[in-house]
């Protein structure tokens, strides 16, 4: 039977635990809305909130969890999980099907990943389904943010957040998942309570010498025309812009950790910090932060690597100076 990752940690989230107490008290909404960048906790909590529905205690051990987790409810529908835009058609189709009576007779449930990626005119189509709820039909949806999210959508829906988790929640999922201690350590120190990016961080054999590249890249970046030079580096190709993403949140933390006076989590690259916290005010790593988030969300629509990096570059070189002169 399959076990469910980090099950033990996303039972203590206040999302979990206010959509049990909803179903506990008969009240489950037809609709939430659950904002959360952490991927890998989302597809928990989804998993954890159809065990809830269809057994009493969400064990976690009978036939109609087993059928959770082995994703064979035909009464339980997964969408938009890959990057693929969905469309005003394939909307159509859910939403015809969710007015259809349910398989096994019981509560019908529509999981949906990814919800930022969505474009108007696909978020419209649910809106109608939304205002006007069939019996025991309901939507689970979430997204990074809300802000591609059409506020309308918003208020027909119950919101809710995935909060980050404690680092030592965070280090022990890892090891329960079978990262070795000191990785899910490192992983759990970085991540500000993100299990996605703490596996990610733990996992990754390259971690020192990506954080070194990234830095170096930082503390040399001082016009548009490094930006050029710097496209072509490796750490912009299509497979690993994404991590090198990440990598830039990451040092920009600590960067904004020295601006505050508070602990540096990247101890073995300090010099580096401190250099890139003389050349980023508190107000430029704030600004660059934004500019990140676009980055991610401009990949998940599919941009190609190379505009996303172009992108940042030349914002970064400009934030950078555009908070050096407010600062004068
Ligand atoms: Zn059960």
């Amino acid at each position: 039977m399959s076990t469910l990752r980090y099950a033990d940690e996303v039972k203590q989230s206040s999302a979990y635990k206010s959509i049990a107490a909803d179903i506990e008290r008969g009240e489950f909404s037809h609709a939430y809305f659950i904002c959360s960048e952490d991927k890998d906790a989302i597809d928990t909590l989804f998993a954890l909130v159809a065990m809830r529905v269809y057994c009493p205690d969400g064990c976690g051990k009978c036939a109609e969890c087993h059928k959770v987790l082995m994703r064979s409810k035909p009464d339980v529908k997964y969408l938009a999980e890959g990057k693929e835009n969905f469309t005003v058609a394939e909307m159509t189709e859910v939403t015809e099907d969710a007015g259809m009576t349910a398989f096994e007779g019981g509560r019908k449930l529509y999981f949906f990943k990814n919800f930022e990626n969505l474009a108007e005119p696909p978020q419209n189509k649910l809106l109608k389904t939304l205002e006007e709820p069939f019996e025991k039909v309901h939507f689970i949806l979430s997204a990074s943010s809300t802000a591609s999210v059409l506020p309308t959508v918003l208020s027909r829906v119950k919101q809710l957040s995935l909060t980050a988790f404690p680092e030592e929640s965070v280090r022990q999922a890892l090891i329960k998942d079978g990262v070795p201690a000191d990785r899910a350590a490192r992983g759990a120190k970085l991540a500000q309570g993100n299990l996605t990016r703490a596996r990610e961080f733990a996992v990754d054999e390259d971690f020192q010498r990506h954080v070194g590249e990234v830095t170096d890249l930082l503390l040399s970046l001082k016009s548009s025309a490094d930006a050029y030079r710097f496209l072509r580096e490796g750490i912009f190709s299509k497979e690993r812009i994404e991590r090198t993403i990440s990598m830039f949140e990451l040092v920009f933390h600590c960067v904004m950790s020295r601006h505050l006076d508070l602990p540096v989590a990247l101890a073995e690259h300090k010099e580096a910090i401190d250099g890139i916290a003389e050349m980023y005010s508190l107000a430029a790593v704030g600004e660059a932060s934004e500019v990140l988030l676009t980055c991610r969300a401009r990949l998940k629509a599919n941009c190609n690597a190379t505009n996303v990096a172009d992108y940042l570059l030349l914002k970064l070189v400009e934030v950078k100076y555009k908070c050096r002169s407010s600062l004068a």
